[in-house]
């Protein structure tokens, strides 16, 4: 087995024990496996996941990256430039893959996958959970009623996938029927917003809905107790597929409603108004540009 077999077999064996003891997926430490050699040793371990030290990340090929320290030059000197690296991950790179992606069941049943698109430094990525039957189709995120909806409301507060945004989904391909993703799908297809949300560094990160709140802040509490106040979004290494390489920073997280509960209650339309003023307030903070372009909005 490769190295990534392995990762995705000890995964899924993870998952179906959580799923049979307790029915919700609990923190473990990551086992790393390697093509040639056992899975590493606690400190390798550590070393992949941020704790403990510089990361640095050995890829299944041998080949090793370095995380946030990777504008060290080889001798140590931050000031020397890395040289241009032509196997840097990239938001195209990213989206071919899930187009191509076959590692979960929702592959048989998709049309097209849906990576993502907008703005490639945006202010804020706003996470969804999974396409529907208008994304499916066209390969975009966010395009039927619910997401016409939600370019409304990012255009109330300054924000557009033109611009400043940034729009993708917890899972990439559209599960039938619109059921919620399975738990093993959404950590094998986390990695792709895990590596997008390295490559974006958004200011801000929101989380449209229960699916997309819950996985992101790794908890099962209600999206009516998360909604409306920010949490910090950080490497913690536990959870596959969530553990950005910046294990020191936190990016502000807000969970709000999904464009779709609103388009069905209209009384989730005031809080989740004022869930947009808060985020709005948080990157008015975070970027001077964003504050002078929304002030007196
Ligand atoms: S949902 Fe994600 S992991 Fe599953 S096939 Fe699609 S891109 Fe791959």
């Amino acid at each position: 087995m490769t190295a990534d077999e392995k990762s995705r077999a000890a995964l899924f064996l993870d998952l179906a024990s959580d799923y049979l003891l307790d029915g919700y997926r609990r923190p473990r430490a990551r086992v790393v496996f390697e093509d040639s050699a056992a899975p590493l040793s606690p400190a390798g371990t550590a070393a992949l996941t941020g704790e403990g030290g510089p990361e640095t990340r050995r890829k299944a090929d041998g080949q090793v990256r370095t995380g946030p320290d990777a504008g060290t030059g080889e001798n140590g000197d931050s000031r020397t430039p890395a040289p241009p690296d032509d196997n840097a991950d990239t938001l195209e790179k990213v989206a071919e893959e899930v187009r191509r992606c076959d590692m979960c069941r929702l592959c048989e049943t998709r049309t097209r996958g849906v990576p993502g698109e907008g703005a490639a430094s945006p202010l804020a990525l706003v996470v969804g959970e999974a396409p529907g039957a208008d994304e499916d189709a066209s390969g975009r995120p966010f395009v039927g009623k619910a997401g016409q909806l939600l370019d409304r409301m990012l255009a109330s507060i300054g924000l557009s996938r033109q611009k400043n945004c940034f729009i993708a989904n917890v899972v990439k391909c559209r599960p039938p029927g619109n059921r919620d993703p399975m738990p093993d799908e959404i950590v094998f297809c986390g990695r792709f917003l895990r590596r997008q949300i390295e490559l974006l560094k958004p200011k801000a990160i929101l989380c449209a809905g229960r699916i997309s709140a819950q996985t992101m802040l790794r908890t099962s509490t209600g999206i009516g107790k998360l909604r409306g106040r920010f949490a910090p979004y950080r490497a913690e290494g536990d959870l596959d597929g969530f553990a950005p390489d910046n294990p020191d920073g936190a990016i502000p997280l807000l969970p709000t409603y999904h464009p779709s509960a609103l388009l069905r209650d209209e009384g989730y339309k005031r809080p989740a108004w004022e869930d947009l003023k808060a985020l709005r307030a948080k990157l008015a903070e975070l970027d001077a540009d964003y504050a002078r372009e929304t002030a007196g909005q």
